[in-house]
């Protein structure tokens, strides 16, 4: 484990461009390219959108990022929440699905986040809350 680094905020809408901006600078550190940076902060990015609109869709609450870099330069970042979960993670992964009612919603989150990172997990329980994990 080279580097870690913790992270904890307010569900607010605002909040995803600090997310987004704190990782970016963390990941600065691995001297990566311009379309590197701007994949990892767009992935943090729909993982945060998720937790905020999705998990924490009643009420306001804690979303919570872990970043790690290992020896090989490879970075994790975990973005979890204690919010509703996730009961179908496959469904819920395919392009275009979403739970959105309003039509404001694409379901294309996973789908971005898979596209632009190495790997990406998930771990939910419905009503405990759900872990994404970002590897690039
Ligand atoms: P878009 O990301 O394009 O705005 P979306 O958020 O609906 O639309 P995804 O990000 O792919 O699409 O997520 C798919 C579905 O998975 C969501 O509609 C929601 O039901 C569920 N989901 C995703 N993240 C969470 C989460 N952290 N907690 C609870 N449900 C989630
Ligand atoms: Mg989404």
């Amino acid at each position: 484990m080279k580097n870690s680094m913790k992270l904890q905020f307010d569900s607010r809408s605002c909040n995803e461009s600090f997310a987004r901006t704190a990782i970016a600078a963390f990941a600065a550190q691995l001297d990566p390219t311009y379309d590197e940076l701007s994949d990892i902060k767009t992935a943090v990015s729909e993982a945060v959108t998720n937790c905020i609109v999705h998990a924490y869709a009643e009420r306001l609450n804690t979303v919570y990022i872990t970043a790690s870099i290992n020896d090989e330069n490879v970075l994790t970042v975990k973005v979890r929440d204690r919010g509703c979960g996730i009961p179908d993670i496959k469904r819920a992964m395919e392009p275009l699905f979403t739970t959105d009612t309003a039509g404001e919603r694409a379901g294309l989150g996973f789908a971005v986040m898979q596209s632009l990172c190495d790997k990406v997990r998930v771990r939910s329980t419905p009503g405990k809350g759900t872990t994404v994990t970002l590897i690039k």
